[in-house]
């Protein structure tokens, strides 16, 4: 690991010399991630409010066809630098690579997504150019920012917004130093609409790797897949999500949350197969944490909902033995939601369009059989 000071220093930034907002690309069989999609529709928006260009960079091996994708999805310019260096994902010769672009090309902000790979590289890229991160991030503005501490004005300041632990989120702004990292968690804007005519007026920019020669303490022996995860949270249409009042009968007797898991898989297999609606099961951190021995091999970190989870945007979330707790709520962006819980005060009835004051145990299998006998999609 590296020990070098940042780059850069302290000594007051020139605002208005930092221009373009940068978006850090990442691929997925072969392909821009639909994470980096969204990415982009986000960039899109920042670079839109400030009046300036969304730049997507690229960098890796054998970047064929993704350069002109970026565009497709929203990108002004594209700067790729094809290397096989690049193959191996080696972080610190990436955060060589971005920090040599970036004093020289000087942007306004640079976004990574909030994967295992953006955060990382985040972090470090902070560091080097000596300005603030803002993690997590779920939808960004950009507004003149007013510190009236120094009773100074900051023009045009890129406002983070993401979820907090208790309230339902915080903003952050990096006012003085540029460019303003950010990640972005998935999940949070939908891609925009792809526009290949785009191409036109776009440019694609190739640039070789800085200092090729470089080498590096650590090396990188061999790249493994990890397992893909079975859940895709964030593109259902319909998401159940399971609380850990599925351990326990509304009169507080103990259930068998295999039970619950059986009856929300039905739920989920009528809507597929009547309405065509791709529906998934999530759970509560509370639940996810619990390690219930039965749920073993079922429910596991990949089915986390909310802050430190997935966020979602389903057009329903059904709630089922969910208190609906802040980070919780945080995460969960559904158009509807119906939530099953025996406690007329729990937060999830009050945020809920459709409550049910009841037991899931009594109301899912009452509601399979309604949904049953209502006629086939056509
Ligand atoms: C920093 C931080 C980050 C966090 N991030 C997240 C996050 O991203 N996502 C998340 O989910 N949590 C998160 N948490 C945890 C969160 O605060 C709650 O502890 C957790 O969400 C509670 O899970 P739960 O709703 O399953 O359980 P509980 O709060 O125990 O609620 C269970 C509910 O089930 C109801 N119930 C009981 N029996 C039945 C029944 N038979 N039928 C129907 N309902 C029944 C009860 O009335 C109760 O309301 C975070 C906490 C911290 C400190």
């Amino acid at each position: 690991m590296s020990t070098a000071a940042p780059a850069t220093t302290s000594a007051k930034v020139n605002l208005a010399e930092y221009r373009d907002v940068w978006v850090f690309l990442q691929r997925s069989d072969g392909r821009l991630s639909n994470d980096s999609l969204e990415l982009l529709a986000a960039g899109r928006k920042v670079a839109d409010q400030v009046g300036q260009k969304l730049v997507g960079l690229l960098l890796g091996s054998n970047l064929r066809g993704l350069p002109e994708e970026a565009i497709d999805y929203g990108a002004d310019v594209v700067l790729a630098v094809d290397d096989p260096a690049l193959r191996t994902f080696h972080t610190m010769r990436i955060i060589d690579t971005l920090e040599s672009m970036i004093l020289k090309r000087k942007p306004y902000a640079i976004i990574f997504l909030a994967t295992e790979f953006g955060r990382e590289l985040a972090a470090r890229l902070a560091y080097r150019v000596n300005s603030g991160l803002a993690t997590d991030n779920v939808d960004f503005e950009v507004q003149d920012y007013f510190n009236p501490k120094f009773n100074e004005m900051f023009p045009k300041t890129m406002t983070q917004v993401r979820p907090d632990f208790g309230s339902r989120v915080a903003k952050i702004w990096t006012p003085r130093h540029r460019p303003q990292v950010a990640t972005l968690k998935p999940g949070s804007f939908p891609p925009l609409q792809r526009d290949p005519s785009r191409r036109a007026r776009s440019k694609i920019e190739k640039l070789p790797l800085p200092r090729p020669g470089k080498s590096y303490a650590l090396t990188v022996k061999e790249l493994v897949d990890l397992p893909k995860s079975n859940v895709d949270l964030e593109h259902a249409s319909v998401v159940i999500g399971l609380g850990l009042g599925i351990l326990r009968g509304a009169d507080g007797s103990p259930r068998n949350p295999i039970e619950a898991y059986k009856l929300a898989t039905e739920l989920k297999e009528l809507i597929e197969r009547k309405w065509g609606l791709k529906t998934e099961i999530g759970a509560s951190r509370g639940l996810v944490m619990a390690n219930v021995r039965a749920l073993e091999g079922i429910i596991n970190r990949d089915h986390e909902l909310g802050q430190t989870g997935t966020l979602i945007s389903p057009d329903l979330y059904i709630a089922l033995g969910v208190s609906g707790s802040a980070p919780h709520r945080a995460g969960i962006r559904a158009k509807k939601i119906l939530a099953v819980n025996p406690d007329a005060n729990a937060p999830i009835l009050l945020a809920a369009t459709y409550s049910v004051v009841g037991d899931l145990y009594e109301f899912v299998p009452k509601l399979i059989d309604t949904l049953e006998a209502l006629p086939d999609k056509d």
